[in-house]
């Protein structure tokens, strides 16, 4: 077992933490940075994105052929944890969800010609895009055989009718990756498209109103009422929609295990601040026990997640598909991330539950991880079927059993 770096991604790591701490965590104190869904305000994402793309660390994790750094999935895991101490930070280096896990599928399974016209101009920040699949009841959430949006085959055309919702970044989208019925089969039955914000046959029917901090573009609400799309952009065959679905998920749960650990350790780093500088009933807060338990707990808890998320994208990297680890990591990272942030606001005290730290937006924020991408109860539903076909086997060590 390795665990050292390589001294090109260790440098990549310092210049992330350089632009992180001296460029992105000062900006987040100013209110003038938020726009209305408290996100980065857009004129501002630009001149950063500029900044990072002069740094030569944009869109890192794609091909070096197509203008990123190559990153492999440790690599990823490396660097995406340090970005996202800042709750600003993905988005300025393009590896935010969705455009990080649409960009990770598009290169892997597009044709040359689909990744020119739906996959570059993500890389270079020019679009944004979503990933449509979640339907509201009787559709397709947790159980994508549920889905009902149905595309119809007519000539060299597909016709598309049907409803979605949640869809991530839909307002300010313009590239959409759509999940759509085309068979009855069980694993057979969906097809993946590509089409474009100005395709007619399609509306956003409401930006659904959320809990927590938005992307960019926030969760829509998505009717489709003919929107024809071109057999060309059909990425993969027809029927191979669910492939397609797994190939993007896979890695896409793993970039949020990494990028929720950059800041549940945010959440400790302002915790400790605080704990080591503020005294009640005589000793400074950090010299009480039980505060060091707390502490402890929370650091403990994102180690774990981090050795759980490395040896899955070490799983990947290795061929497998990693299934059971990344269900792990998604679990217990999306835990972790509401431990540290509900510890640390109780540490910071009143503190803590004001706007003057960034704790309270991670704290609301932090309810989407047990829902999105797979429900935790799902992802305890693949490991348990994992274990039951390996058995003992499930406890292998390298490159494991999906
Ligand atoms: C902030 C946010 C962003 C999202 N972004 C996108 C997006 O960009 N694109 C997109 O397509 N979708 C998106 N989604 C949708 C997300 O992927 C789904 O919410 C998720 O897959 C669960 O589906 P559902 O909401 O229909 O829950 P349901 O399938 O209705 O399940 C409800 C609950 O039932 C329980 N449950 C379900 N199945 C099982 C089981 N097998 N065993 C035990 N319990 C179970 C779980 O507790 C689950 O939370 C987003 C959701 C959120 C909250």
């Amino acid at each position: 077992m390795d665990f050292s770096i390589s001294t090109g991604l260790a440098a990549d790591m310092a210049r992330v933490d350089s632009f992180v701490n001296d460029r992105l965590i000062p900006l987040e104190q100013d209110p003038a940075s938020f726009d209305a869904h408290e996100n980065i305000r857009e004129e501002l994402l630009q001149t950063l994105r500029q900044e990072v793309k002069a740094m030569g660390l944009f869109s890192p994790q794609m091909p070096r052929d197509r203008g990123g750094l190559g990153l492999t999935p440790v690599g990823q895991a490396l660097l995406y944890e340090r970005m996202n101490r800042s709750l600003f930070g993905p988005v300025c280096f393009n590896c935010a969800a969705p455009d990080d896990g649409n960009m990770t599928v598009l290169s892997k399974v597009a044709t040359e010609a689909q990744k020119q016209r739906w996959l570059d101009p993500i890389i270079r920040g020019d679009v944004r895009s979503s990933f449509v699949m979640t339907e509201p009841h009787p559709g397709g959430g947790s159980d994508p055989g549920m889905i009902q949006t149905w595309a119809e085959r007519k000539s060299d055309r597909w016709v598309v009718h049907g409803r979605k919702w949640f869809i991530t970044g839909a307002e300010a989208a313009s590239h959409y990756i759509l999940i759509a019925k085309t068979g009855e089969g069980m694993r057979d039955g969906l097809t993946a498209f590509a089409f474009h914000r100005s395709d007619p046959g399609w509306q956003i029917v409401r930006r659904i109103p959320i809990m927590g901090p938005e992307e960019h573009g926030g969760h829509c609400e998505l009717v489709f009422n003919g929107l024809e799309i071109p057999d060309e952009n059909r990425l993969m065959a027809v029927g191979q929609g669910l492939k397609l679905t797994q190939i993007r998920l896979g890695l896409a749960r793993l970039t949020h295990c990494m990028r929720w650990l950059g800041l549940a350790q945010r959440c400790m780093e302002i915790a400790s601040q605080y704990v080591a500088t503020r005294e009640g009933f005589g000793i400074k807060l950090i010299d009480r026990e039980s505060v060091q338990i707390q502490l402890g707990r929370v650091a403990m808890a994102i180690d774990t997640g981090r050795l759980l998320t490395m040896r899955a994208a070490w799983r990947l990297e290795q061929g497998g598909k990693a299934r059971p680890d990344i269900s792990m990591a998604k679990i217990a990272v999306a835990d972790t991330l509401h431990l540290a942030a509900d510890t640390a606001i109780q540490l910071c005290g009143a503190r803590g539950y004001s706007t003057d730290t960034p704790l309270e937006w991670i704290y609301r924020y932090a309810r989407q991880a047990r829902l999105v991408d797979g429900a935790t109860e799902v992802h305890q539903m693949v490991i348990s079927q994992a274990y039951r076909r390996h058995g003992q086997a499930f406890f292998v060590w390298g490159p494991g059993n999906d």
